[in-house]
């Protein structure tokens, strides 16, 4: 061993040397050229909210459950990340889809062109459809045990937890339990929570 680093000493101090060099400039430059995940805020204002949607909820009835589905994530990962911002150009549109053009069967989209990139300067605006109303009503029958406020309230969370992990850059997966997954809604809950498979996926997807 002596002998050997005797005569590959100089050798070896050189190549830990650049390892450490190679190490450190990895780190700068993944540091500078992309800031870390979920580091930055993201502000949203309310949008347009179509006539059909004031039938059944207020604008602030509205704000509160965005608000509640924005805390779904923060609350699992100890920060903040979505704020309301009424100079915001991210908006969330609750709006009536008559457009033949745009998916009949969506019940809500993000503006999925961007949502991969942070930074905050791309618009990722959120668009609830009616077929969500739609859809609420045609399932009110299935739980007599709830109200259709509670109802109405907690598939909204859902739809919106859904979109705001979207905002974040969290994809589609198959795992039928998972907020994400692009068709499953859970059974209805009174008091909605982030199951730990999501909770793992937001912090997997932050750290
Ligand atoms: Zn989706």
């Amino acid at each position: 061993m002596g002998k050997w680093f005797k005569k590959h000493g100089k050798t070896f101090r050189i190549i830990t040397i650049f390892i450490w060099i190679f190490i450190i400039s990895y780190h700068i430059g993944v540091y500078i050229g992309t800031p870390p995940r979920c580091s930055e805020t993201y502000t949203y204002k309310l949008g347009k909210v179509d006539t059909i949607w004031g039938f059944y909820l207020d604008k602030e009835d509205l704000k509160t459950i965005i608000n509640n589905a924005e805390s779904n994530w923060e609350n699992a990962l100890g920060e903040n990340i979505f704020e309301y911002n009424p100079d915001s150009p991210n908006s969330i549109d609750f709006v009536i889809n008559i457009d033949s053009d745009t998916p009949r069967r969506q019940l809500a989209i993000t503006n999925h062109a961007s949502y991969n990139n942070h930074g905050g300067k791309n618009n990722y605006s959120i668009t609830v459809y009616n077929i969500s109303l739609t859809y609420i009503f045609t399932t009110i029958s299935d739980y007599p045990e709830f109200t259709t406020e509670e109802l109405l309230n907690y598939y909204l969370e859902y739809i919106l937890t859904h979109e705001f992990g979207h905002v974040i850059g969290l994809d589609h997966v198959d795992n039928e339990d998972s907020l994400m997954n692009v068709s499953n809604f859970t059974e209805p809950r009174r008091i909605f929570e982030l199951n730990e498979f999501d909770v793992n996926l937001l912090k997997q997807f932050c750290d």
